[in-house]
């Protein structure tokens, strides 16, 4: 059965919304909201609730494959795409070129955008912060295996001579750590410095203790900050 106009009577083709004589638009029409279709599309577009919401079946596929995230990806960029349409064009395309004024969307992306920056604010102020930390122990890491390096000479030092070394007393490998600013041999204790440009400041201290069993070794007197040690110097 054909529709006809609401208003003067004369017939409307299928689907025309707007009556080609008098101009009259028809009670059915409802208006696509460009705006509305691209939030239901960045925040439920897996389950292609935005094309539902502008009339196309063929949202169920959305629906059907939810469950592999492409949906989802696929709904986040229309959802841009809506956003950044000429509503002009939308209009032409959803609304048989009727229009309902304009529409801003620019507070949908500050709304639906804005907790993914306060989530990446968040990450990045322990990511920063965690990052810098792992960067220093790394470099505390070479004051270790430069201690460590020395440890032999020292004990060999001490077996041979009944005392405890100076720097003086041995020949030390050239430092050619630029990490490493200072190295020296306190009474058989190993002493490194960080140099000043990596930011640490305290010393790397491995003291020497002479037990039954031999020499023991302990780094838990060093006076760099306690997170920037090895996890063996932690006291
Ligand atoms: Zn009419």
């Amino acid at each position: 059965m054909p529709k006809h106009c609401q208003e003067c009577k004369s017939e409307l083709s299928s689907g025309q919304i707007r009556c080609g004589q008098c101009g009259l638009i028809q009670e059915e029409f409802v208006y696509k909201s460009r705006v509305a279709a691209a939030t239901l599309a960045i925040v439920a577009g897996m389950f292609g609730l935005h094309r539902f919401y502008l009339g196309k079946w063929w949202g169920v596929f959305y629906l059907l494959f939810f469950w592999t995230y492409i949906p989802a990806l696929i709904g986040l960029i229309e959802g841009i795409v809506f956003l950044a349409t000429d509503q002009k064009n939308w209009n032409a395309k959803y609304n048989q070129g009727l229009s309902a004024g304009s529409e801003r969307g620019g507070v949908v992306i500050f709304v639906l955008f804005l907790p993914m920056f306060a989530v990446f604010g968040i990450l990045a102020a322990v990511a920063i912060p965690a990052y810098h930390d792992y960067t220093l122990r790394t470099k505390v890491v070479a004051a270790h295996a430069e201690a460590k390096a020395i440890i032999p000479l020292v004990e060999e030092f001490a077996f041979e001579n009944e005392r405890w070394p100076m720097t003086e007393d041995l020949q030390l490998p050239a430092l050619n750590n630029p990490l490493l600013a200072e190295r020296r041999v306190e009474e058989g204790d190993i002493i490194i410095n960080m140099a000043k440009d990596t930011g640490i400041s305290g010393s790397f201290i491995y003291q020497s203790n002479s037990t039954n069993t031999g020499i023991k070794w302990s780094c838990a007197e060093s006076t760099i900050e306690a997170k920037y040690l090895p996890q063996e110097c932690r006291q």
